[in-house]
């Protein structure tokens, strides 16, 4: 990979500005002052550093977020922010996008990567990446809703659901549960409770096969995922 290509892409600037820290003799190769920004270096066996500081090259970022209700789950949109706008510029610079789609109103975990490859295999159907929610529902969720989202449920376009694991939380006339479903149709949750006649009125997705929302990220905080939760992950 060119030597500028690699700096730019780790976020020390442009190429342009990149070109300046080499005439800057700011950048060294294996201990040596580089100044071709068109030399191609290996980040696995070479040792790229800028003003005596090392750097660590990454390929692809993968990030956790606590997405906050109000945004999409896009890159770009004309009218709302993405949650791509809440990343800082460092992180923008991978490309990322999130892996899947929560509904605008939707909170909770979302993975946010440049890995296709990843990203692939975790919607794909044929892996059944099992993905839980949290919801608070309009009415009293019962034993035989648990029966029927077992069983699977009816959609309103006649698509019939794999199981899907609920348990209730508390039921009354307001009622909280968690339902685990292997699937990711369109407003899946929403349109399951609405067959079955109640509500979803507050939507929050906790785990995502492996990987569960870590509490401690407030709505709209994102942080890399640790070598331990992309491993059980990948
Ligand atoms: N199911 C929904 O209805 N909405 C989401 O955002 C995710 C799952």
């Amino acid at each position: 990979m060119r030597l500028d290509k690699l700096l730019a892409n780790m976020g020390y600037g442009t190429r342009k500005e990149v070109k300046q820290l080499l005439k800057q003799k700011g950048v060294t190769v294996d201990g040596e002052v580089v100044k071709d920004s068109s030399m191609h270096v290996n980040p696995d066996i070479q040792e790229v550093s800028v003003f005596g500081e090392r750097v660590e090259y990454m390929e692809f970022i993968y990030l956790m977020m606590n997405k906050p209700p109000g945004v999409i789950s896009a890159t770009e949109d004309h009218v709302d922010k993405t949650v791509i706008d809440l990343l800082d510029p460092l992180a923008q610079h991978f490309k990322p996008f999130p892996v899947g789609r929560l509904d605008k109103d939707t909170e909770g975990l979302l993975l946010i990567t440049n890995d296709g490859q990843l990203a692939h295999n975790l919607l794909s159907p044929k892996k059944h990446v099992p993905k839980t929610y949290y919801a608070k529902i309009d009415g009293e969720v019962t034993e035989s809703d648990i029966e029927a989202f077992r069983q699977g449920v009816e959609l309103d376009d006649g698509y019939v659901t794999k199981p899907g694991d609920l348990v209730i939380l508390s039921s009354g006339p307001k009622s909280e549960i968690e339902l685990t479903i292997q699937e990711g149709k369109f407003h899946q949750v929403k349109r399951m409770f609405e067959s079955v006649g109640k509500k979803v009125t507050y939507l929050k997705r906790l785990s995502m096969g492996s990987l569960k929302l870590d509490e401690e990220l407030n709505l709209g905080d994102y942080r890399e995922l640790t070598e331990e939760e992309l491993d059980n992950f990948k």
